[in-house]
């Protein structure tokens, strides 16, 4: 019998971990970190054996992509924990390691290869590369005596690879007993009308960095690869020079493809934070600096280019800012989740934006599918059972397949 246990993820966004048995043998999809713990170290974690100590029967654990409601408590593991992941993201999470706390060095590593099938024990695990807003993302299939479950993990269908989840759906894996759906917009009026995709954002930003006199300052994630794209192709058109943080392109190398924005093209240029240069002066790590000297901006030139440069921001960069004399911020554009801005640890930010005259644009596309995209995906299981997990709303699943299946966490169930 091939058992199920969704431990963490049944009606909540984040936090996401599934165990799947057969024979005495375990698998494990994703260890995420929930959204809303104060302290992770003190967070219980869940009764998985292998998870406080070795244990043989735990025979991996798979990270569907490099974001913390799905790696964060990966960190807690034993150090023996054999990790399935992508290879550029593994490498991502290792980039972020020198710089965040957020990072992750994984001493044992099984990498996940799109369509590639490999075998663990009992079970058979094909990764399928998907659509989403962090890079190298998978949804996986688990066959194990005879029964197939298909885990979505997080996707969209309106990113820079959208092909990809046109491909899943014109062949998608077939007699799948169990489907583990994603359904993060579910219940969000957006998620009925469809978002913009990537491309409709450039067009948005070249209108607001056109309009723009002074520097424009772009608050987005240093890992949403495609936005980064996004920008860079944006800059190019309204004539701007994208400023990145020694972070940001430290990340973009770890991705390992050469078409993403990094130093070295014409038009990007490197300006270095004072807490990222304090945490390479403490850990030594100048060569994550040095190589990128040729194409810096030193804070005193950048009052000279700010009308013709936009710069990746974050609100711990307030204080650089504030500390060049002379230089005009035109505007500041939010090109992350909405709901940052109303978080109590972003008031400074506001506050800041509002004391030194600076006005707001917001500019974003959500990392994940919209109800239309669900329900085609769920259409390409009709015999399946749809079990809903990273959603907030499981009871909006029945407008998106016939035999939906609410479980809740900590419950163990066959497939
Ligand atoms: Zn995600």
């Amino acid at each position: 019998m091939v058992r199920v246990c969704i431990h963490r993820g049944t009606k909540e966004i984040g936090g996401t971990c599934v165990e799947v048995e057969s024979q005495g043998k375990r698998i494990v999809l994703d260890v995420g970190l929930p959204l809303d713990v104060a302290d992770p170290a003190a967070m219980p974690l869940h009764a998985v054996p292998g998870f406080d100590k070795p244990d043989p029967s735990l025979l991996g654990v798979v990270i569907s992509h490099p974001h913390q409601d799905h790696y964060g408590l990966a960190y807690r593991l034993p150090e023996e924990t054999t990790f399935l992941i992508g290879q550029a993201a593994e490498s991502i999470l290792e980039a972020a390691d020198a710089f965040t706390t957020a990072g992750l060095r994984l001493k044992h590593v099984i990498h996940l290869k799109d369509r590639c099938a490999l075998r663990l024990g009992p079970f058979r695990i094909t990764p399928y590369l998907v659509d989403h807003s962090a890079y190298d993302s998978y949804a996986v299939l688990v066959e194990a005596e005879g029964k197939r479950l298909f885990y979505s993990g997080d996707f969209r269908a309106h990113g820079r690879k959208a092909r990809l989840i046109e491909r899943l759906i014109a062949s998608p894996p077939r007699n799948v007993d169990v489907v583990l759906m994603e359904g993060t917009t579910l219940g969000r009026p957006e998620s009925h009308e469809g978002f913009p995709t990537e491309n409709d954002l450039v067009p948005q930003f070249v209108q607001l960095f056109k309009q723009t006199d002074g520097l424009v300052l772009v608050w987005a994630s240093g890992q949403n690869v495609d936005r980064l794209v996004t920008l860079y192709k944006g800059c190019r058109q309204a004539r701007r020079q994208l400023i990145l943080d020694p972070y940001t392109l430290h990340i973009m190398r770890a991705t390992g493809n050469e078409r993403i924005p990094h130093e070295g093209w014409s038009s990007v240029r490197v300006f270095a934070p004072l807490s990222q240069r304090i945490r390479i002066k403490r850990g030594g790590d100048f060569h994550l600096i040095n190589p990128l000297r040729p194409y810096r901006i030193f804070p005193e030139q950048l009052p000279g280019v700010a009308k013709r440069s936009v710069m990746l921001f974050r609100p711990s960069m307030i204080r650089d800012l504030d500390r060049i004399a002379g230089l005009k911020i035109g505007r500041l554009i939010c090109s992350v989740w909405r709901g940052y801005l109303d978080d109590k640890h972003n008031r400074r930010l506001l506050d800041w934006l509002k004391r030194r005259d600076i006005p707001l644009a917001y500019c974003h596309t959500s990392g994940h599918a919209n109800r239309h995209v669900l329900k085609r995906l769920c259409a390409c299981f009709p015999w399946a059972r749809v079990v809903p997990i990273h959603t907030e709303r499981p009871d909006a699943y029945a407008e998106l397949h016939g035999a939906i299946w609410q479980v809740n966490d900590g419950e163990f169930w066959s497939v």
